[in-house]
This record gives structure tokens, C-alpha cells and sequence, in this order.
């Protein structure tokens, strides 16, 4: 086993860098960890459209499969009850909604 002048055999030393390296790396990956479990928490908090009180105002994450929508240019992130800043609904309790969404109760400006 090679050894250098400070006495720690070469296998050692890259061992110890090696883990140097993840330590390192460690926040940087749980930073991205807890990015991803977020934007996955708050892609589940959305209002699905068999919730009833969406259900009442025939709600769909996608504005263009809604049968009632005669504007085609109308979307939650056009309506008055919208919230841009955090995407919540106001006419669905300020639970978040699809941004390309739309619902019978859609205002525009
Ligand atoms: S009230 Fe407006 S923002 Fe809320 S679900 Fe209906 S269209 Fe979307």
C-alpha cells in the first residue's frame, strides 16, 4: 500500500475526498429534493374537478374541454376570482386551480 509523506495510504485519501464531495453536495441535493416535493405538494393541492363545490361550478383543470365555455379566451388566470400570486380561486374557497382552467362562475376584468 502506497503511502504518502503524511502517512495516509492513496485508497484513504480518495475515499476521504470522495466523501468531502457528497457532504458538499449533500445540501444542495436535499435543496432540490425538497423543491421537487414541493412543486409535486402543491401540483397535488390543486382542486380536482370531482370536488363538489367545483363540481357546482363545473370546474375543469382544462378551460377547453368545459361543453359551457363560450369564450375562448377566457381562463382562470384571466378571472376576477383568480389570484395570480399563489393561483388560488376565491369563488373555490382560495384552494389553488389549473391556471388554463375555467368554471361557470368565470368574470373577466
Ligand atoms: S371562478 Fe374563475 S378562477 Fe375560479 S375556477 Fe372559476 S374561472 Fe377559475
Amino acid at each position: 500500500m502506497r503511502r504518502s509523506p503524511q502517512g495516509m495510504s492513496t485508497a484513504f485519501r480518495a475515499g476521504r475526498r470522495r466523501c468531502i464531495k457528497i457532504v458538499a453536495a449533500a445540501p444542495a441535493a436535499a435543496s432540490l429534493m425538497a423543491l421537487v416535493l414541493c412543486a409535486s405538494a402543491a401540483a397535488a393541492e390543486l382542486v380536482r374537478e370531482t370536488d363538489p363545490a367545483a363540481m357546482k361550478l363545473k370546474y375543469k383543470a382544462d378551460a377547453t374541454t368545459a361543453p359551457e365555455r363560450e369564450d375562448p379566451t377566457s381562463f382562470c388566470n384571466n378571472c376576477t376570482y383568480y389570484t395570480g400570486k399563489d393561483g388560488s380561486c376565491a369563488a373555490l374557497g382560495n384552494r389553488l386551480v389549473a391556471a388554463k382552467g375555467w368554471c361557470t362562475a368565470w368574470e373577466g376584468y
